[in-house]
């Protein structure tokens, strides 16, 4: 389409038989044409080349969860991909044109509302990294992601405390699982094998959360681990059964993100939830309401990214 649009130019301008200041007119035009081609197609790369900023986008993809990091440097990290395909659009739109390598995928944990989407993020992107655990679904979708990272020869990390992952500046503390958990999801509770990631840059912090339940909180808690964050990513999408008060005094964050879909039929986020969420001081924001939620950090405070 450029190359059209310039060929269109040039023909105007070598090819009409024109006095000298109809002829320095159209120079003028043409250089300004120029310019701001140049502008639309150059500063999109400029902006999304920056150096120091590091973008977490929640994703709006109806009820789930999935969130990428871009890191500093186009360091991308996906942290599950939603129920379904609608994750590709949103990483479409987020990531640079030209970027289509995935540095680390996390998988919470192994439900459909996590991890459907993946499978086509795996067949569409380079995915160099998947941190998980030895948690099994016999979901048809997680058989089929299993089975393309054999096919990938993509290495898979396993997922347990204490462990840190650096992006350059930025950096993720896995605090849960404590070990490996195993077993299959029809004998287990797979909300409470969540990972559960913290990310650091400069002074900002992101608590990443899972479907982890308050039992599981608790543990963190005992353990002594540095939950303090300044945005939570409230655990299973707003259920009761989670964000416990002693946990959320803990983490005490500014911002808490529900990532639920519009009238879901569990009625997420409840409304305790919420109102404990805000007790605690935090601005509330789901995703069911405000679609996709951004912020953007370079190292010294959030910036809420309005849609
Ligand atoms: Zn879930």
């Amino acid at each position: 389409m450029l190359y059209l649009q310039l060929f269109i130019l040039l023909r105007w301008f070598y090819y009409s038989r024109l006095d000298q200041k109809v002829i320095k007119l159209r120079v003028h035009v043409f250089i300004i044409v120029i310019l701001f081609l140049a502008n639309i197609w150059v500063w999109p790369n400029i902006v999304n080349s920056s150096d120091e900023k590091l973008v977490v986008n929640f994703f709006d993809v109806g009820q789930g969860d999935a969130a990428l990091i871009e890191a500093p440097n186009n360091f991308q990290v996906l942290i599950d991909g939603g129920p379904d395909n609608s994750i590709l659009t949103k990483l479409g739109l987020a990531m640079p044109k030209s970027d289509k390598i995935i540095e680390l995928i996390v998988i919470s944990h192994p439900d459909k509302d996590h991890i459907s989407g993946l499978v086509e993020v795996l067949r569409r992107y380079k995915v160099e990294n998947v941190l998980a655990t030895l948690v099994e679904h016999d979901l048809a979708d997680y058989e089929e992601f299993k089975k393309l990272i054999k096919e990938k020869s993509i290495p898979v990390v396993l997922a347990k405390t204490p462990m840190r992952l650096y992006f350059g500046e930025s950096y993720i503390d896995i605090l849960h699982p404590f070990e490996v958990p195993t077993g299959m999801a029809d004998d287990i509770n797979t909300n409470a094998t969540s990972i559960v990631a913290k990310l650091v840059y400069g002074s900002d912090s992101v608590l990443f959360t899972g479907d982890l339940e308050d039992s599981q909180e608790r543990g963190l808690l005992l353990k002594s681990l540095d939950v303090d964050s300044d945005i939570l990513k409230a655990a299973h999408h707003g259920s009761k059964s989670s964000s416990g008060e002693e946990f959320l005094k803990a983490v005490s964050p500014e911002y808490a993100v529900i990532s639920a879909g519009r009238n879901n039929r569990y009625g997420h986020p409840h409304q305790e939830v919420v109102e404990r969420l805000k007790a605690f001081g935090a601005s509330v924001l789901a995703t069911s309401q405000l679609g996709d939620i951004v912020f953007e950090s370079e190292g010294f405070g959030w910036r809420l990214v309005e849609n």
